[in-house]
């Protein structure tokens, strides 16, 4: 009985000229394996965000990790729950997906199928944020590119407050319910994948449910404190915005795109906005059934 495991994708910004690439890297994390494991083709993608305005440039690398998942106790009492009929209604209405030409990825299909890996929409996305080392105006940078994802994909996120626990744990729970969602702050000491040019790193935790899909139950986003400095986070807020949003986004269960258009862009210039293929790509996750 357990689970866990990550799949970070590191963020990348490195200042200078406009065009810059780097090879993101890819690092494994083993993982106590009770029942089954499912693990992420490794990717490698770059993705750059710049601003001509002010010559600074946000290359993003992903680099996702192995999973591992097991089936969780919990699911088995949500089974329950809604057999008899309880805990099977949205908090949210499911978004409108419009198909707009754009390109999407996502980040984990299903073992046996194209189907994406998201979370029960039918669940809130609780989330927790430590605040050591955030910037000045860091915590609306959160707070804003989770509204826009929520508001993307129809999941509701359930602040549960601060918390000193640090993203992705190196431990393995091998019982109890799934810790939230931790958004923090850090540096290359602490988390290796934001050396070079990396400013964040996000992904998800997947279990297996009683029927046997693969749903992501936690995750955690780190934002480089390099990176996310109190002069960035003023001078170029919507960059620095969207830079977190592309984060969660990692962790709602998108992947990189070659498009460049898309947020999910894996060498954009200057895009801060969802482009049509990610809001396809996010629509369709906060779509899938409940349960
Ligand atoms: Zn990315």
């Amino acid at each position: 009985m357990s689970r866990s495991f990550h799949g970070p994708v590191p963020h990348v910004r490195r200042p200078g000229p406009l065009i810059h690439r780097s090879r993101g890297h890819i690092r494994r994390t083993c993982v106590v394996v009770p029942h089954s494991i499912a693990t992420l083709p490794p990717t490698r993608h770059t993705v750059g965000v710049s601003r001509s305005s002010t010559r600074l440039t946000f290359v993003v690398t992903a680099a996702m990790l192995a999973v591992v998942v097991a089936w969780h106790p919990a699911e088995q009492l949500e089974t329950a729950r809604r057999a008899i009929g309880l805990g099977d209604e949205r908090p949210l209405p499911a978004p409108a997906v419009v198909r707009a030409g754009g390109a999407y990825a996502w980040a984990m299909t299903q073992p046996d199928s194209d189907d994406p890996v998201g979370w029960d929409p039918c669940e809130e996305i609780r989330y927790r944020v430590n605040p050591a080392g955030e910037p000045p105006g860091g915590r609306r940078l959160v707070t804003e590119a989770l509204r826009r994802a929520s508001a993307a994909t129809g999941l509701a996120f359930a602040d549960e407050g601060e918390t000193d626990e640090r993203p992705f744990p190196d431990g393995v729970e091998l019982f109890g319910r799934p810790d939230p969602v931790v958004i923090g702050w850090g540096d290359q000491g602490e988390f290796p994948d934001l050396g070079g040019q990396v400013a964040g790193v996000g992904g998800a935790v997947a279990e297996r449910d009683s029927a046997g899909r693969l749903r992501f139950v936690s995750g955690s986003v780190v934002l480089d404190v390099d990176a996310f400095t109190a002069t960035a986070v003023a001078g170029q807020p919507r960059v620095m915005e969207a830079i977190v949003l592309h984060e969660v986004a990692h962790v709602i269960g998108l992947g990189h795109v070659s498009e460049p258009m898309e947020l999910m862009y894996a060498d954009n210039t200057g895009q801060v906005e969802l482009g049509p293929g990610d809001r396809e790509g996010l629509a369709r996750l906060g779509s899938l059934p409940c349960g």
